[in-house]
């Protein structure tokens, strides 16, 4: 089995998720008493998100790249980036080391084109709903039209990820505002799929609460992780 490092802590509450996952998906396959080998780094979620709040990206990325150089020298084999985010800053990390990261568009991609689903609605943060980095990735590797809500519901949605999923809240209004947006979105953007495109968002929802496939991000990576590990 190959060593994953994962860049985590962004937030804490979905790293804690990735652990279960990888430890679960890597059992499921291996059966018995193994488990995931891996390396982590933790951020203090503060000073990255001071930083993307301030557009701060450059002090950020050399954070996540200093980070990422640690784990390769401790024995990593390949690096997971546990937040949608902060993959704005993939290539810059990827450029200054040399084992590979498993791309978390890539591994969402990938699983979307499988369902024949085109136009999936886009739930996730500010920075991956409005810039281009995830969405394009998605448009020009896989032939996605990711649709994100319009500005109302993207500030619902980003709020709920800061100041309440990304601090361990789990609030049932907040659940019924993010079903309701993509009820809007059903009815006026031909959407036709979810992507949970931010690692906290499964603490909120899931398929359970769509007639539409949903997409879990989180789940996803972490089974892309494993593929890698043990490929
Ligand atoms: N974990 C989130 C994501 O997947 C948001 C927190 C962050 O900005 O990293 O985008």
């Amino acid at each position: 089995m190959k060593t994953i490092g994962l860049l985590g802590g962004m937030s804490w509450e979905s790293t804690a998720i990735y652990y279960r996952l990888l430890n679960e998906i890597v059992r499921d396959r291996l059966g018995g008493l193994h488990s995931a080998q891996l390396l982590l780094h933790s951020f203090d979620f503060a000073e990255i998100a001071e930083r993307q709040h301030e557009g701060d990206w450059k002090g950020a990325a050399a954070l996540l790249v200093e980070a990422a150089r640690k784990l390769e020298m401790a024995g990593a084999e390949g690096l997971i980036i546990c937040t949608n985010t902060m993959h704005k800053l993939a290539d810059e990390v990827q450029a200054a080391i040399s084992i590979p990261i498993v791309h978390i568009a890539d591994a969402t991609g990938e699983a979307v084109k499988k369902t024949g689903v085109k136009r999936p609605a886009l739930l996730a943060t500010r920075f991956t709903m409005e810039q281009d980095f995830y969405k394009g990735r998605l448009a020009e590797r896989y032939g996605l039209e990711p649709v994100v809500p319009d500005e109302a519901g993207r500030e619902i949605v980003h709020k709920i990820i800061y100041d309440e999923l990304c601090q361990g809240l789990v609030i049932e209004a907040s659940k019924e505002a993010y079903i309701a947006e993509i009820k809007r979105m059903w009815l006026n953007d031909n959407i036709d799929g979810v992507i949970m495109g931010c690692t906290e968002i499964t603490m909120l929802i899931g398929q359970r609460d769509f007639d539409m496939p949903v997409f879990d991000t989180t789940r996803i990576h972490a089974e892309a992780a494993v593929a890698f590990m043990l490929g």
